[in-house]
């Protein structure tokens, strides 16, 4: 839960197209993936090359089931870290999944800590999928979870897949607005209380015939009744500046996973992050 690692550049002067301002901190996803990576690295390949462009990247971890809230406390004390470590003021934070909504909680409650907010593959609005797995299974809801991830925390599974659903997002919403929004798949604002946002998704789903989860989010996006990347919708995953929402990427494919097996017919994950990060450095973030 404190584990906190640092990428920088191999070498001093070897790039500077990646050189932000702020160190880029980047904060995972809900949930069994998270397990599901603990021998691979949950962000494949993507800090190594954002520091070889001359970031400096911190890859955060937290608890892999719980609210956004509980999540986002977690992720403060691991900025206080890297700032005391790197005394920059402020950082780049940038969320994939849940860890989309952890960021906005530690943007709207920390803002001195944050330059800027990116989303990927975020459920801003919920998503359907846990909105299905909570109306139909709620009872054993947390015996599932438990099977699945092995958590010795039922609970907190059911707290962590609850704050998904489209209801407790809205409250979620309600006490955290920054970026949102304010109409259904709009654009959000792209500068709030000083701090940027941005955000990005995918609508893909079989995207690559060898990449055996393709299958496993096949079946998740029957539950949803929009474009989607396999979880998470098109719409909801929308957030201040909307750089595109529509990659052929499937949810994982967005972190360029499993193992860099992304579709060969859309830009590769690895340049999309390597151009959002000359987008910030060029904002002078
Ligand atoms: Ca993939």
């Amino acid at each position: 839960m404190s584990g906190l690692v640092a990428f920088t550049s191999p070498k001093t002067g070897c790039g500077t197209y990646t050189k932000t301002q702020y160190p880029i901190v980047l904060a995972h996803g809900a949930a069994g993936f998270d397990s599901l990576f603990g021998i691979l690295d949950y962000w494949f390949g993507i800090p190594e090359d954002l520091a070889a462009g001359g970031a400096k990247v911190y890859v955060t971890e937290v608890s892999q089931f719980n609210t956004p809230e509980v999540r986002g406390e977690q992720l403060i004390a691991q900025l206080e870290q890297i700032r005391a470590i790197t005394g920059k003021p402020r950082v780049n934070l940038i969320g994939h999944s849940q860890g989309g909504l952890d960021v906005r909680y530690v943007a709207a409650v920390r803002p001195d800590l944050v330059a800027s907010v990116t989303t990927i593959g975020a459920p801003h609005q919920g998503t359907q999928v846990a909105d299905y797995l909570d109306a139909n299974f709620a009872n054993t809801l947390g015996t599932v979870i438990g099977l699945l991830s092995g958590s010795s925390n039922p609970q907190d599974a059911i707290a962590g897949i609850r704050s998904l659903t489209s209801a407790q997002v809205a409250e979620f919403n309600a006490s955290y607005p920054q970026g949102l929004p304010a109409t259904p798949c709009a654009a959000g604002n792209a500068l709030v209380n000083g701090i940027r946002y941005y955000s990005w998704t995918g609508t893909g789903v079989l995207t690559n015939s060898a990449d055996l989860f393709d299958g496993a989010l096949g079946v998740a996006s029957l539950f949803a009744s929009e474009a989607n990347d396999g979880l998470v919708g098109r719409c909801s995953a929308h957030l201040g500046q909307v750089i595109r929402d529509d990659y052929l990427y499937n949810h994982l494919d967005e972190v360029n996973q499993i193992t860099a097996l992304v579709s060969p017919f859309e830009a590769n994950p690895l340049v999309v992050f390597r151009n959002h990060a000359n987008r910030l450095k060029n904002a002078g973030l």
